[in-house]
């Protein structure tokens, strides 16, 4: 992938979450506060205005920069830090390897930043398995990763406001890890290992 497929991708994301605005902010309503899907079209409708055509690095760090002006909440922090650290290891062409690379930087972004672990019902949990994902089966399709996302259905949130709900919080898929699912896909189209 190179910066003009990157900066497409990024772009695209917009009517992704245009789309999934309705799917995202139902999830959120049942185990949050509502706003998941607001936030994530929010985020992408900025990213599609503000981000131009620079080298890859200048194009994740810009999309990331945006993320955290522009989205309130949990997930604006942790994904707009995210893509500004991930653009510190990406090269000009991504290939597999270096989207492995980034893939970790992220689990290890939103690890730290998140203070979080697997199996605790966020984001985290499809982040953190993408990058493995993609070693196995040599490519990110939307099918895997969104298994991924419906292995957070029958887990106990415990960071984030879904903590609150506890045992209640079972049944549903986390809004975050849903959205973690768009943003890989993006990010892995037309990338192999
Ligand atoms: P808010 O919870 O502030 O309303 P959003 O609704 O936009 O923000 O985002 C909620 C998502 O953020 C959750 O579904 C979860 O995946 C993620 N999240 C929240 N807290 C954390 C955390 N500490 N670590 C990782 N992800 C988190
Ligand atoms: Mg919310």
């Amino acid at each position: 992938m190179n910066a003009e497929k990157l900066l497409e991708q990024m772009h695209g994301l917009k009517s992704v979450f245009d789309e999934k605005e309705g799917g995202l902010t139902g999830l959120d309503r049942e185990i949050g506060d509502g706003d998941h899907g607001v936030n994530m079209k929010r985020g992408f409708s900025a990213v599609n205005e503000k981000v131009g055509s620079g080298s890859t690095q200048e194009i994740l760090k810009q999309t990331g920069m945006t993320l955290m002006s522009s989205i309130g909440g949990a997930s604006g922090p942790l994904y707009g830090f995210s893509f500004v650290k991930m653009s510190e290891v990406a090269k000009e062409e991504i290939n597999g390897d270096n989207l492995i690379e980034m893939l970790e930087v992220f689990d290890r972004t939103v690890a730290e930043k998140g203070k979080v672990e697997g199996g605790e019902k966020t984001m985290y949990d499809v982040i953190s398995k993408s990058a493995d994902l993609l070693r196995d089966k040599g490519s990110l399709s939307l099918e895997d990763l969104q298994q991924l996302a419906e292995e957070t259905k029958d887990m106990i949130a415990t960071k984030g406001r879904a903590a609150y709900f506890k045992e209640k919080s079972k049944g549903t898929i986390d809004p975050g890890a849903q959205s973690a699912v768009y943003i890989i896909h993006a990010l892995g189209a037309g990338v192999e290992k």
